[in-house]
């Protein structure tokens, strides 16, 4: 059990029966409150928080999402918006992740209250203020509010389907490069950047990675060392303003796929199955920058002649179709890197490349991330989610357009290397 006060969200309570401390949380502040869940979580958590607030003289409406996959765009949304009252209080998200960013947008636009009571151990946004959600088609991280409270009920973690909890053991490892892409990017495009943070992210990759035999049997120890690892990874994304430490070009690459199903009308890959196979991906670049030494690092900078700002909108175009203009929109400022911006990006490359090379090091072989994910039994591969070669091979030639953010995928782009 663990019960904790951070700055901004208290109590963080992951405990059995934490459904009964927020009950008593809500009684002593609200007098209406609203519940959302989906179907699925109506059954195993929605509906006994309904029916104890109301036994405790809470009024409580209930928001219920249906659908065969909900997701966190403007149907959904508006869906939310119409079922919401406008009298209550608090919103309750009573759900895993997609169910909790459509609540903390709803009750940030209405300026209420949000209170998260995680179903599942399978993402580490809980915590987090961003709120990510596909607009247009679009995977877009918008701004919106951390909850005040968190209660996670252990029961109900240790009993959601294994395929949940595997997903959030693969969002946690793909903290791997994202904090090897952050310190990349403090290098080489000057990104702010926090040491602290970074080790206390890497702290939730080690406790996981020690108990991942357990989460792989579906163990209540290893369900709630993850749990607590994502709470303090969400943690680290408040503590740093954006989400930065926990995203790097493994969640590009999944961003990527999500956006591709959508709009080929194909089911959902839960988040954190696509992050982990994109972590095995993006580990294999980082064995590439590794194996260069500074001499080559020179030779590969001196012959290539890198992309223009047309021929990289035309990359888009044909990557993201309809979707392109907003991505070139989002992406101006490492589109077409030119003159004195390349210059300046090379210079920092060549001059920092032992640095580079030590955070590259860091990174663990692709097979041994591949081995952690098996343990744990997360997937792997892209074709164990259901991903085409093609598909797959396509996030990581264009998933780094999604974000402004330099990671090993530009890397290898401004050395001229082939991702694949
Ligand atoms: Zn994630």
């Amino acid at each position: 059990m663990s019960v904790s006060a951070t700055p901004g969200i208290d109590p963080v309570v992951v405990a059995p029966e934490a459904r009964t401390d927020l009950v008593e949380y809500c009684r002593r502040r609200y007098t209406h409150c609203t519940v959302v869940s989906d179907e699925r979580t109506w059954e195993v958590s929605g509906k006994v928080i309904a029916e104890a607030l109301e036994s405790a003289g809470v009024r409580v409406g209930t928001v219920l999402l249906s659908g065969d996959e909900v997701v966190a765009d403007e149907r959904f949304l508006t869906n939310g918006f119409v079922q919401a009252s406008i009298d209550t209080d608090a919103f309750i998200a009573a759900g895993s992740g997609t169910i909790t960013d459509i609540t903390r947008f709803i009750s940030h636009r209405m300026r209420r209250a949000f209170i998260s009571a995680p179903t599942a151990a399978s993402v580490d946004g809980y915590t987090s203020k961003g709120s990510p959600l596909v607009v247009r088609g679009v995977k877009k991280s918008i701004y919106s509010h951390a909850p005040e409270a968190l209660f996670a009920d252990s029961n109900v973690l240790r009993d959601a389907p294994h395929e949940l909890t595997a997903a959030g053991f693969g969002d946690i490892i793909g903290k791997i490069t994202s904090i090897a892409d952050w310190r990349l990017g403090r290098l080489v495009w000057e990104e702010p950047y926090d040491e602290a943070i970074a080790e206390r992210t890497l702290e939730t990759v080690r406790q996981s990675v020690e108990t991942r035999h357990g989460i792989g049997r579906g163990e209540e120890a290893g369900i709630l060392t993850l749990m607590n690892a994502l709470i303090e990874s969400g943690l680290c994304m408040l503590d740093f303003g954006a989400s930065r430490p926990a995203s790097g070009a493994e969640h590009h690459i999944s961003h990527f796929w999500e956006m591709q199903l959508l709009r080929y009308g194909k089911p959902g890959i839960l988040h954190g199955a696509k992050v982990g196979v994109a972590t095995v991906m993006v580990c294999r670049l980082y064995e590439r920058v590794r194996s260069l030494d500074a001499a080559e690092v020179k030779r590969h900078l001196e012959s290539t002649t890198p992309a223009t700002f047309e021929e990289e909108c035309s990359v888009i175009h044909s990557a993201y179709g309809a979707l392109a203009g907003d991505v070139i929109e989002a992406h101006r400022p490492l589109l077409g890197l030119a003159g004195d911006v390349l210059d300046g990006i090379r210079e920092r490359i060549v001059a920092n490349w032992e640095s580079i090379r030590t955070l590259a090091d860091e990174v663990p072989s692709a097979e041994t991330v591949r081995g952690y994910l098996r343990d744990a039994g997360a997937p792997t591969e892209p074709s164990e989610i259901g991903l085409s070669p093609e598909l797959a091979q396509q996030g990581l030639l264009s998933g780094h357009f999604l974000r402004d953010r330099f990671t090993v995928a530009k890397l290898v782009r401004v050395l001229g290397l082939n991702p694949g």
